[in-house]
């Protein structure tokens, strides 16, 4: 068969979805029903579109742009990760997170992620390349699928660096906004700061929670923990996260991931409370989620508590991020590729 080399349809507008089946000779209308089939149905195969006739749809070349899946693992609280093979053979991680008022899938942005970050499994396992627009909406629709029920929210904190991806994960945002109806404000991008990109988030006016990756309030402990701190001081991330609510009118908020002996004393608590204080600002604690290779461990929830009591004295939100998939190693920061 010969290669195929034309866009995957998935990613597509209505509109240019129309000019292709248009190109194609055929009525316009068969659009709005593709459309339908690519992003409602989840269809795989083109050959399955059964309200198209059949000559076409043998005679076609050309790929929808859906993964496969090489294996699923269950965890006890309902929590599925599943490990997808691409065209090219990369492997990507994404969950599904059902609660009973919602189900969450947390996407991949990149095989890999060069951003290394020490307490992350994703970090050590190195980056490959950026995923396709495609290839973001893939994993939702596939969740979406296996878990049958609608996905209500999306959350970009699966393998990759968002920001180093924008153009794909905006439009990632618009399309399962605009054409898989999940509203935009369901939605988060969680990063660990990338110079200039915050700004080039803000410019795509989008409604969706911008989370940051702090993980401590100095520039000496954060760059330990995170080697990309180095280029991009706090003060300056900071900055860009102000400008980043002055320009979109959305609020920022920080994650935290509390490593034991680390950064998890009271009084780095106190800090952090200084740092943002006036701020209005929401702060995510995620108690460490153990990895190979990192020397690290999870604090007992008592000393999470006083963490947390330190902030909450100081007038700033916070919450305790749940733990979901641990036994399916698919918590925060323990998503990488092992066959
Ligand atoms: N690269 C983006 C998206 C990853 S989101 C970012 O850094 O924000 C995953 C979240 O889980 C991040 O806040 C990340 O720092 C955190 N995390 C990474 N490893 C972890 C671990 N072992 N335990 C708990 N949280 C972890």
């Amino acid at each position: 068969m010969a290669p195929m080399t034309t866009r995957p349809l998935l990613g597509q507008t209505l509109p240019e979805l129309t000019a292709w089946v248009t190109a194609q000779g055929q009525p316009a209308y068969r659009a709005r029903q593709l459309h339908q089939w690519l992003y409602r149905q989840g269809v795989r195969d083109f050959r399955d579109i059964t309200v198209f006739p059949k000559s076409w749809r043998e005679q076609v070349q050309v790929t929808i742009g859906r993964s496969v899946i090489d294996r699923r693992v269950v965890a006890q609280d309902g929590t599925v990760k599943y490990l997808l093979r691409l065209p090219d053979g990369a492997l990507i991680e994404t969950v599904g997170i059902p609660s009973e008022d919602r189900l969450t899938v947390c996407v991949s942005t990149q095989v890999g992620c060069p951003m290394a970050c020490d307490f992350c499994a994703t970090g050590k396992q190195g980056f490959t390349r950026n995923l396709a627009v495609h290839e973001i909406l893939d994993q939702v629709l596939t969740v979406q699928a296996e878990m049958g029920r609608r996905v209500s929210h999306v959350v970009f904190m699966g393998m990759g660096e968002p920001l180093l991806n924008v153009e794909a994960v905006v439009q990632a945002v618009r399309r399962l906004n605009e054409d898989c109806g999940i509203s935009q404000r369901a939605m988060t991008i969680s990063t660990v700061g990338v110079p200039q990109q915050i700004l080039r988030l803000a410019q795509a006016q989008l409604q969706v929670t911008l989370a940051v990756s702090l993980h401590a309030p100095t520039q000496d402990l954060r760059q330990r923990l995170i080697p990309s701190a180095r280029h991009y001081p706090l003060e300056r991330l900071l900055q860009d996260c102000r400008r980043y609510v002055e320009l979109t009118k959305r609020r920022v908020s920080f994650e935290y991931t509390l490593l034991a002996g680390v950064n998890d004393t009271p009084e780095l608590a106190k800090t952090l409370a200084k740092l943002l204080r006036g701020w209005q600002t929401h702060v995510n604690l995620i108690p460490y989620n153990p990895i190979a290779d990192a020397p690290y461990q999870r604090p007992d929830a008592e000393r999470v508590k006083v963490f947390q009591a330190v902030l909450v004295a100081q007038g700033i939100a916070v919450t305790v991020r749940q733990t979901r998939g641990l036994d399916a190693q698919a918590a925060c920061g323990q998503l990488r590729v092992r066959r």
